[in-house]
């Protein structure tokens, strides 16, 4: 449905030119879950919003690749034809309900505007279908509280809200970046476990952006580990539990508490994501990384085919394997 080929962004700073997103490639089937995976700076958002055709330039300019969707090529696309395919066909839910939401509209209105605005529908029927929506994703006395406004209601109510808004013209693809991370532990699974209730209900294709490796076991089909703008690891869900094939894959799971590993010490990755002005030779994660050996300063590793489902950005990835 979705096939990302060699994206590249790059934004212009003081400091000169940083790669954002450095060869991007990553593939989203009907009814599929991908996980992007990475800390903040990775590019993870960046591409996702490239995808959506909602980055805004300048600073921030696409130099190359793909992004096909249903057999278009999105970039090729003028911004009407753009607008269109954005809510319509594929949806973005974003960390922060409270600043994506209007906070002078009534939920209820802003929920029917989606239907009056995009599908022709008279103000009443749209209300009846924006009530509708506000039950399926499980807020309490819907009918009542649409009248009111985003601060009224809770941070996991709001994330609701935007994921009824994300649904509302039921799309082929959502992108969610971050729903969960303002949300307290308990409230975050509960949201989580409704998005992908909703996706499976729905047959959706989803792309999960987040740095929290411990949400995804449950919900994701494949993961992408993102590093420096680029992907390090691409794999099915349960071979990255199993044994990643990257150190830096290794370094986020060993910083996620795992109920079936109690006890046993939890461990961030020492040191900070590099600079995008100033990414080191070689493997960018070498400076970081507890392989790392002579090559890797020098040498950049390809996406090394471990599987035919499976990939790796390390030139020893063999051994992290057996690790
Ligand atoms: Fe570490 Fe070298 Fe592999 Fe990079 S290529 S992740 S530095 S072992
Ligand atoms: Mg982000």
């Amino acid at each position: 449905m979705l096939e990302v080929r060699d994206l590249r962004v790059e934004f212009h700073t003081r400091d000169g030119v940083a790669k954002a997103v450095d060869g991007v490639s990553y593939g989203v089937d009907a009814g599929e879950t991908l996980a992007v995976l990475g800390e903040s700076g990775s590019g993870k958002s960046v591409t996702a919003q490239a995808v959506m055709g909602i980055l805004d330039v300048p600073p921030g300019r696409i130099t190359g690749g793909e992004v096909v969707f249903r057999g278009r090529d999105l970039l090729k696309l003028k911004e009407d034809e753009r607008r269109k395919v954005r809510g319509a066909e594929m949806a973005m839910i974003f960390q922060d309900a409270l600043s994506s939401l209007n906070p002078v509209l009534s939920v209820g209105d802003q929920l029917a505007e989606m239907f009056t605005v995009h599908r022709g529908m008279s103000r009443r029927d749209a209300r009846a279908r924006a009530v509708e929506l506000m039950d399926r994703v499980r807020i309490p006395a819907a009918r009542e509280r649409a009248g009111q406004y985003p601060h009224q209601f809770s941070g996991g109510m709001r994330q609701r809200i935007m994921i009824a808004m994300a649904l509302a013209l039921e799309p082929a693809l959502i992108i969610a970046d971050e729903p969960t991370t303002a949300l307290d532990v308990t409230v975050q699974a509960q949201v989580m476990e409704l998005l992908a209730e909703l996706r499976r209900e729905l047959g959706m294709g989803l792309i999960l952006i987040t740095h929290d490796l411990g949400v995804v076991a449950d919900v994701a089909d494949r993961i992408a580990v993102m590093y420096a703008g680029r992907i390090v690891e691409s794999a099915p869900v349960h071979d990255v539990y199993k044994a990643p094939a990257h150190p830096y894959t290794r370094g986020l799971l060993d910083s996620v508490p795992r109920l079936d590993l109690k006890g046993r010490e939890l461990r961030a990755i020492k040191g900070l994501p590099p600079n995008l002005t100033r990414v080191p030779p070689g493997c960018a994660f070498h400076p970081r990384c507890p392989l790392a050996r002579d090559v890797c300063r020098t040498d950049e590793p390809p996406l090394y085919e471990v599987s035919a489902t499976r990939g790796s950005a390390c030139h020893f990835w063999r051994e992290c394997l057996d690790d």
